[in-house]
């Protein structure tokens, strides 16, 4: 069984090496920024209670995380295992994950604080399948449009230059820590995230075993 833990920046290119490998391991991909942002398009009450927080670029409550988590984990597809993308961003959320789930392996994805600039700021989404494109490292076949489902892509309101200085800060107070934890638990398998999507994917299959 794989139980995976992505942790890194955001931008480091989690989701884009999140959703191939969760492909190949026939393993749910499960991104707490996706089943967020699902639920502010919903206009669940939890996805207003969140929403100012994911556009400032904070983290939302970890109450209304675990919640919105837990509700996923509890379905059978992740029972067999799972990939989780931007979970846990602080010590609470990865002692919450404990009580519930032991871990195989969380893949640490490094990458310089200039080049995370680039990729946020280029970053657009497909906001039907969640596929993530770059303007300039990673541009659709046909511009601003999703190459599997052709839906003009969007760039999210917490990519734009005000809320990623937010989010890179979040990062390096609430979230860095995290090495430290899983390093002592022997689990943290640190991988350089700079070069292709293909050349970090084979890193990340090296590291995953
Ligand atoms: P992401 O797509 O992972 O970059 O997440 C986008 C935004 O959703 C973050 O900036 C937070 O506002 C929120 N978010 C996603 N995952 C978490 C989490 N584990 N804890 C708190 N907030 C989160």
């Amino acid at each position: 069984m794989h139980r995976i833990v992505f942790l890194g920046p955001p931008g480091a290119g989690k989701g884009t090496q999140a959703a191939t490998l969760a492909r190949s391991l026939s393993i749910p991909h499960l991104s707490t920024g996706d089943l967020l942002r699902g639920a502010v398009a919903a206009k669940t009450p939890l996805g207003l209670s969140a929403e100012g927080h994911i556009r400032a670029g904070r983290l939302v409550p970890d109450s209304l995380v675990l919640e919105i988590l837990g509700e996923r984990l509890a379905r059978p597809d992740a029972g067999g295992g799972f990939l989780l993308d931007g979970f846990p961003r602080n010590l609470a959320q990865a002692e919450a994950l404990a009580q519930r789930a032991p871990l195989d392996v969380v893949v640490a994805f490094e990458l310089p604080m200039d080049l995370l600039m680039t990729r946020l700021t280029g970053r657009r989404t497909c906001p039907k399948c969640n596929t993530v494109y770059n303007v300039v490292t990673q541009p659709p076949r046909v511009t601003d449009r999703c190459d599997l489902d052709g839906t003009p892509l969007v760039q999210r309101a917490d990519d734009r230059p005000e809320a990623v200085g937010t989010r890179l800060q979040v990062y390096r107070t609430e979230t860095e820590p995290l090495f430290q934890y899983y390093t002592t638990q022997g689990i943290l398998r640190p991988i350089d995230a700079t070069g292709t999507p293909a050349e970090v994917a084979s890193r990340v299959r090296t590291a995953v075993g």
